[in-house]
């Protein structure tokens, strides 16, 4: 049974039960602080199952795109673990619970393939539940019928769930399925984890739990109000089971990009006899890592990463250099390999996820960028790396020093595998404690750091408990500028006064928090007895909105009334400059193509940046007709619309859909007419001609494939315009022309310019030379040498003394020895440039050696024609007596 079909199985078993069909949430995982990537289905319904949020269905199911970074290393070794991979899930919010969850979960997976079911064999599956947890070991084995010897109990570790932070948390309960003794020893899953393959985790959310120290003790404060599920089950290992294949790397989605490598690198897959994945043939498991990594590095720049040094950019970046290395260690050489990978990636996975090959231009561009840059590291390092090997021998040793390979991994990436392996090619051995010593002590660093860091973490309990206190804070800045309301926490005081800054949170207020590129609002907040003036607000939760402020006079207490105020001036020219950026953002897609998508906005008041996607500079002809097109839909006066929609209706209408941003169920859709429609939590202005004009000023690079453009709205663009007006007029007042003229005039002028500089050049070399003639004649007789020494007028160029030595040589006999000597000034230096006639040199002299002489070494050139200088300037005339002298 093919992939695709069985989620759309899954999907339908639970539709039919009364599951709404909820879309997956964007790979990175956006609103939770600590946590890259969604590693899990039930990780966007969090805020239901917290209780921050009520969820609109009581019963929901989806196919959810994941990533699990720490099963990087175990890819390819088990048969079990992809980096990425997709979790089909069934959640119940407070409705049904343990025996739903088991009895749902049975009847798909054992009913038969004819009545839509999984149809695995029954005899073959076994349960683990949580040591004490009987109800489930009741329902498995008097409701389904499982005998008590495929039933095991497991304990905390393995068999019991929480977030790792108070709240809710339970028992777990997990369907295996025994693939027979060929694929390990016998005794279920405590004995062998890969023949007895985890198919399906059931997590029972039941209890509350408290803080804790560490993720296995906590005490359980009581039961939940509401008991939830959240299943998991892994779309790859089930799709593994019913190919009948050995591991999830040689299923449908996967195997072509593994069979792929191994036809590039001549290697056949499937070397080894047993099905064992621990006893894989190392270069399977270099396949497998391949077709793991370049499917998982697809997806997750397809969700809008892009390699980078940190977070998730850092995670990509590994996971692309991992494939490359891979596919190296496998014996390619021959350039590039993702371009021969990628695209049978994106053939497996576009049924599924069509935005892959729709957006595969960009995709590809990040990918192979990146690839260029990890096989120049190679090159690099390699070069490092031999030196190093060199050096090594040279002085008799057999074990390169722990420090160098450090090095090699730390400043140029190089890993450290392949320092091992060229070594070893070399005869040497490395030396690898030293090696691991050095990367331990980087670790403790790092940690230490992390841990430092937990510090702002702590802050996020103190948000979280200010957002459980109230529950969500109502944002009204939509459609009001001021509103009376409550003061419900300072977070961490009780009491403020005059001077403090201070955190505060309102029952309701109209300020904005900074979030999607748009800048907070700030305003004052008038109390009973006080007065606080707002300078920042932020959003450190989902629901949470914290301003920060600062108290001008009086007394701020937690319950006081209050009156919030924004900024309307500020709030009108920052709104003026998000309705903008949306403008540019679709007009830009409208000349450069789909895949303009946007990177990254910032909206400050009058002023926009906007960041997107695309491969080289912006031609300037292209962003004046940008310019052009946004200014007419001003004119158009178009209504700016915002509504809440489902996240398929606005998918319908075609907004476009920002990665970064949050997808809930309901999503808010900005349109400005019928030109741009995009999602949004932002504030806008009510019609584009608000905007009165939009003035783009400059285009830049912000890093691979990302182009910046910046631009100026409303006040601010006119006030550049009329700037830039005033020095045209004072410009055309100048040139005396008028302002259209102004361009034509300047260029006119700059080109006399230089042709007047270059006739006085041409004068001065006459004026120069026709003085030649005059010291030839001048020439005095030493030692039976004709001798001309002078000094050239001030500001005459070297080229010019050059042309005045051989003028001056050449008017004197050739058949009398002759010897012209030639110093100028400039900049405070004097120098010297020497001439010599045949008649001189056939008596030993050579202007190469004067020069020197007279220069102390400092000069060269031939025996004809010799330059030196750079001694001071005062010293001029020394250097003529001493070429004098020396004849
Ligand atoms: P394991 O112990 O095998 O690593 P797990 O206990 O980490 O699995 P859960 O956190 O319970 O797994 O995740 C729910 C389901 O998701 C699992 O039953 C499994 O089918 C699937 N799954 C988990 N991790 C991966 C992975 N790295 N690759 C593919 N599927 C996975
Ligand atoms: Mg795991």
């Amino acid at each position: 049974m093919r992939t695709a079909e069985i989620k759309r199985r899954f999907l339908a078993h639970f539709e039919a039960n009364g599951h709404t069909v909820v879309p997956s949430a964007p790979l990175p995982a956006v609103d939770d602080p600590n946590l890259l990537f969604v590693n899990a289905g039930m990780v966007q319904f969090v805020p239901f199952f917290l209780g921050q949020r009520t969820p609109p269905y009581q019963r929901a199911t989806s196919v959810q795109k994941c990533i699990r970074t720490p099963d990087i290393e175990e890819v390819g070794k088990t048969s079990r673990h992809g980096t990425f991979f997709q979790m089909n899930g069934n959640f119940s919010f407070g409705d049904y619970f343990k025996e739903g969850a088991i009895g749902l979960a049975w009847d798909l997976a054992t009913k038969s393939v004819a009545d839509g079911g999984l149809g695995l064999d029954a005899e073959r599956i076994w349960a683990t539940v949580y040591l004490d947890d009987d109800e489930a070991i009741d329902i498995w084995h008097k409701t389904v019928g499982l005998p008590m010897d495929r039933i095991v109990r497991r304990g905390k570790k393995d068999n019991y769930w929480s977030m790792g932070i108070p709240g809710p948390c339970g028992p777990c309960s997990e369907l295996y399925f025994d693939r027979g003794p060929a694929y390990g020893r016998e005794g279920g899953p405590d004995v062998d984890e890969d023949r007895y393959l985890e198919f399906w985790n059931l997590v029972f959310m039941q209890y509350e739990r408290g803080a804790g120290t560490d993720k296995e003790n906590y005490p359980i404060l009581g039961e939940l109000p509401a008991k939830n599920i959240d299943t998991g089950m892994g779309l790859e290992r089930i799709a593994s089971l019913l190919q009948g294949v050995d591991n999830l790397y040689e299923i449908d989605e996967v195997n072509p990009i593994l069979a792929r490598a191994a036809e590039m690198t001549g290697k056949r897959y499937g070397q080894a006899v047993s099905h064992v994945a621990s006893e894989s043939h190392p270069d399977d498991v270099r396949l497998r890592v391949v077709a793991d990594h370049v499917r998982t590095a697809l997806m997750v720049i397809g969700d809008g990463v892009i390699p980078s040094n940190e977070g998730r950019g850092y995670v990509l970046r590994r996971i692309l250099r991992r494939a490359i290395r891979s596919v190296r260690l496998l014996g390619w050489r021959e350039g590039p390999a993702l371009p021969e990978l990628l695209p049978v990636a994106r053939d497996c996975m576009s049924p599924s996820y069509p935005e892959v090959a729709a957006e595969y231009d960009r995709i590809s561009s990040y990918a192979y960028g990146e690839e260029e840059r990890f096989l120049q590291t190679l090159q690099a390092g390699t070069t490092i790396l031999d030196l190093a090997v060199t050096e090594t021998k040279a002085k008799g040793g057999a074990v390169l020093a722990g420090d160098k390979a450090f090095q090699l991994h730390d400043t140029y990436g190089f890993p450290i595998d392949l320092t091992l392996e060229i070594a070893a090619e070399q005869g040497l051995r490395v030396d690898e404690a030293g090696f691991r010593r050095l990367m331990a002590d980087q670790k403790a660093a790092a940690k230490a750091d992390a841990q430092a860091r937990k510090t702002g973490h702590a802050d996020l309990s103190a948000y979280r408990a200010a957002l459980e206190e109230g529950g969500p804070v109502e944002f009204t800045g939509y459609r009001e500028v001021a509103r009376e309301s409550r003061v419900r926490s300072l977070l961490g005081a009780t009491v403020a006064g005059e001077g403090d800054e201070i955190s505060l949170v309102l029952d309701a207020t109209p300020f904005y928090a900074e979030s999607g590129g748009q800048q907070a609002d700030m305003g004052i907040i008038t109390l009973g007895s006080g007065r606080v003036e707002v300078i920042d607000v932020q959003s450190p939760l989902p629901g949470l909105i914290v301003h920060r402020a600062k108290v001008l006079d009086g007394e701020v207490r937690v319950g006081d009334a209050a009156f919030a105020e924004i900024d309307v001036n500020r709030r009108r020219a920052v709104s003026r400059a998000h309705t903008a950026t949306h403008l540019i953002h679709q007009t830009m897609r409208n000349f450069l193509g789909e895949s303009a998508t946007q990177a990254g906005s910032l909206n400050a008041p009058g002023r926009l940046r906007f960041d997107f996607n695309t491969p080289g500079a912006v031609p300037q002809s292209v962003l004046t007709d940008v310019e052009q097109q946004v200014n007419e839909v001003l004119l158009r006066d178009l209504l700016v619309h915002a509504f809440i929609t489902s996240q398929e209706e606005a998918r319908k209408l075609g907004a476009m859909a920002l990665f970064g941003e949050k997808y809930g169920d309901e999503v808010r859709v900005v349109e400005v007419g019928d030109y741009a429609r995009e999602l949004c939590g932002g504030t806008h202005v009510e019609r584009s001609s608000q905007l009165g004009l939009v003035k783009i000023l400059s285009e830049s690079s912000v890093g691979a494939g990302v182009r910046r453009v910046e631009a100026l709205v409303g006040l601010d663009a006119f006030g550049h315009l009329a700037r830039e007006h005033v020095l045209v007029s004072r410009l055309a007042e100048l040139f005396r022309v008028p302002g259209d003229q102004v361009a034509d005039r300047v260029e006119q002028t700059v080109a006399q310019l230089r042709d007047a500089e270059r006739e006085l050049e041409k004068l001065r070399v006459q004026l120069v030379l026709a003085g030649a003639g005059g010291l030839a004649d001048a020439a005095r007789d030493i030692r039976g040498v004709a001798f001309v020494g002078t000094e050239a007028p001030e500001g005459t160029s070297a080229n010019e003394v050059r042309t005045l030595v051989q003028e001056i040589r050449g008017r004197i006999p050739s058949d009398r020895p002759a010897v012209v000597a030639v110093t100028s000034r400039s900049g405070g230096k004097a120098s010297l440039v020497v001439g010599v006639n045949g008649a001189a040199k056939s008596r030993g002299l050579s202007a190469g050696d004067l020069v020197k002489g007279a220069l102390s070494g400092r000069g060269g050139g031939s025996a004809d024609l010799a330059q030196g200088g750079g001694v001071p300037a005062t010293e001029a005339p020394a250097l003529l007596t001493a070429v004098e002298r020396a004849l």
